[in-house]
């Protein structure tokens, strides 16, 4: 089943506590392209690029069944770059830069092909963008799922109110969950921002797994116990990637099969930090995700005697 995501790629320099590396390929749409191409194809990507980024990352793109017909090409100027530092505790990053370049005037347009697409992943992105790709499919998809940021929260909360009441799933951190919803319970926060317009919600926890939120009902994910988390850029997006992969795959948008997304979406993102940049989603095979999968089953599988 195709999916129409949206988002960045980008080139990012990263330093964390294990290393450094000053330019590599990134950005939000990249990173969803690689992992739900692991679970279903078309990937219908939409973004924009400068004349800086390299051939062989379309191609290996392509290879997989991305498609880039929504991917625009600026002649003369540069693709969106970010750079992040990373302290021990992985769970936390601070923005170093954020060159909009390219980005700065982007105006996605949603091509023909595109259209009729069952699924949308909207990752982390301009609001006002975000609307905008909504507002041109002709035919509402089955389901919308929308990732986002404190930097957004912090620049353009308008547009972002009104996207959420636009979409069925929103994915969040923790601490954007606190900063969206004013309340430090998570599961207050949950209430909060399930009134906002989103049908249900994933709380992402870094190395401490993630929550889904519907209605009355909470499921909690764990995220597996790495021995070494090399770099978290794009773990993210690899969630989101792997979560409405598995949910395309299976066209079923049901809360137990949301669970199963939830779990899926761990699993690639447990991959896409062993390495820098995307480099792991490229490597894996599905035999590697298979694996994986069955480690989080033991993780999580007991028995009790209730007498
Ligand atoms: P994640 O670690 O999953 O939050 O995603 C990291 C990726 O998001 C990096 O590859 C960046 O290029 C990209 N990124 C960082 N800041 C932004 C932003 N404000 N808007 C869109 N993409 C971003």
């Amino acid at each position: 089943m195709a999916i129409i995501t949206l988002g960045t790629m980008a080139f990012d320099a990263i330093e964390t506590p294990f290393g450094k590396i000053d330019k590599i390929v990134g950005g939000s749409a990249t990173y969803v392209a690689y992992s739900a191409s692991h679970l279903t194809q078309p990937i219908q990507q939409i973004s924009i690029v400068g004349n800086d980024f390299p051939d062989e990352e379309m191609n290996e793109l392509k290879k997989r069944n991305v498609q880039l017909t929504g991917v625009e090409i600026v002649a003369d100027q540069k693709s969106f770059f970010w750079s992040g530092k990373y302290h021990l505790d992985m769970n936390s990053r601070d923005t170093l830069i954020t060159d909009l370049n390219v980005l700065a005037n982007f105006k996605p347009k949603v091509p023909e092909e595109y259209q009729g697409a069952e699924f949308l992943m909207l990752g982390n992105l301009m609001p006002g963008l975000q609307i905008s790709v909504i507002e041109q499919l002709r035919t509402r998809p089955k389901l919308v799922v929308l990732d986002t940021m404190n930097f957004w929260m912090e620049t353009a909360l308008d547009d972002l109110k009104k996207v959420l009441g636009m979409v069925d799933v929103l994915m969040i951190n923790d601490s954007e969950a606190r900063q969206l919803s004013g309340e430090f319970s998570l599961v207050k926060s949950a209430k909060r921002i399930l009134q906002m317009g989103p049908k249900f919600l994933v709380i992402k926890k870094g190395e401490h797994g993630a929550l889904l939120f519907h209605e009355d009902h909470v499921f909690f994910a764990p995220a597996l116990p790495l021995e070494d988390v090399f770099d978290p850029t794009g773990a993210g997006d690899s969630f989101a990637g792997g979560f409405i992969g598995h949910i395309a795959k299976t066209k079923d948008i049901s809360f137990e099969n949301m669970k199963t997304a939830i779990i899926v979406g761990s699993a690639l993102a447990s991959f896409c930090v062993e390495k820098f940049g995307p480099q792991r989603l490229k490597e894996i095979t599905k035999q590697d995700i298979d694996t994986r999968l069955s480690e989080f089953v033991q993780l999580v599988n007991f028995d009790i005697d209730l007498v």
